[in-house]
């Protein structure tokens, strides 16, 4: 039977269940848009979205064998599979314009996926598809829960996030130890934010690398004055914090900077 042997440094664990494929692929909704699928590995997801004649579709896949095996079998997709990877690849190169994002993507590289996401947020307007269950309800978190981390704040800044539904490790093949989830964002309105942008990262990051300390304290490595920063942000941790704070704290760090 022609197929493609799973394998586990690349993350692949291939989908079994068409509906839930299906499901997958509708999340992008019906308006005309290009459209790139990270690993489609043989290709579940890749069938529906080849059947809407909204989509101008590309799939990027590192697996050589995977390739092959979907040259062989979708000759619909001659000329839009690209034996790459997706960390590495040119985005400019891919389509005239902004594009879509979609897969149920390779666990192993989530996260780096989602900050390539958050550096091209002006080229990518939708995000939809398959995390681990885990990464899906940390992208999702508000201020105030456990899961909320650097890429919820980061994400949210400027994309609405929605959580859509979870999926059961026996759909696929080989099963994954973790659950996984379905999820979407939309980019939002914000054009850029009202401060210093790189400053704004590493403020997150910063104040996110020792979760657990006061930000007063997590924001010492910075190495900045405080001074001006509301005593009540300086008290609380990363994790209690809005997108809204965070600005407010990257502007008084960046003024006192300045003067
Ligand atoms: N979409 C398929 C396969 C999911 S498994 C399905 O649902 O069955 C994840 C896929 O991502 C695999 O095919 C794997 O080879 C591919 N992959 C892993 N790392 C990648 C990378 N850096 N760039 C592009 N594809 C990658």
């Amino acid at each position: 039977m022609d197929t493609v042997r799973a394998k586990k440094h690349l993350g692949q664990h291939f989908l079994k269940d068409l509906g839930i494929a299906r499901r997958i692929a509708e999340t992008l909704g019906d308006t005309p848009q290009n459209v790139l699928e990270i690993g489609p590995g043989m290709g579940v997801l890749t069938q529906f979205l080849l059947a809407n004649p909204n989509y101008n579709l590309r799939v990027i896949e590192i697996d050589t064998e995977s390739v092959e095996y979907l040259g062989r079998n979708f000759p619909a997709l001659e000329g839009r599979i690209l034996s790459a990877d997706f960390l590495q690849c040119d985005l400019e190169e891919l389509f005239d314009g902004s594009f879509s994002l979609i897969g149920n993507y390779p666990y192993n590289i989530s996260n780096q996926i989602l900050f390539r996401v958050f550096e091209n947020r002006n080229r990518i307007p939708l995000v939809a598809g398959m995390f681990q269950k885990e990464v899906a309800e940390r992208i999702a978190a508000k201020p105030g829960s456990k899961t909320y981390g650097i890429l919820s704040v980061l994400l949210s800044a400027f994309y609405d996030i929605e959580y859509l539904f979870t999926v059961d490790e026996h759909v696929f093949n080989p099963p994954p130890k973790v659950k996984s989830a379905v999820i979407r964002l939309r980019r939002n309105a914000t054009p850029t934010l009202p401060c210093d942008e790189a400053l704004f990262v590493k403020v997150v990051k910063t104040g996110f690398n020792q979760r657990r300390k006061t930000m007063r304290n997590a924001l010492k490595p910075l190495g900045l004055p405080l001074d001006g920063i509301p005593e009540k942000l300086l008290m609380a941790r990363a994790e209690q914090l809005s997108v809204e704070d965070f600005v407010q704290i990257t502007n008084i760090l960046q003024n006192s900077n300045n003067n």
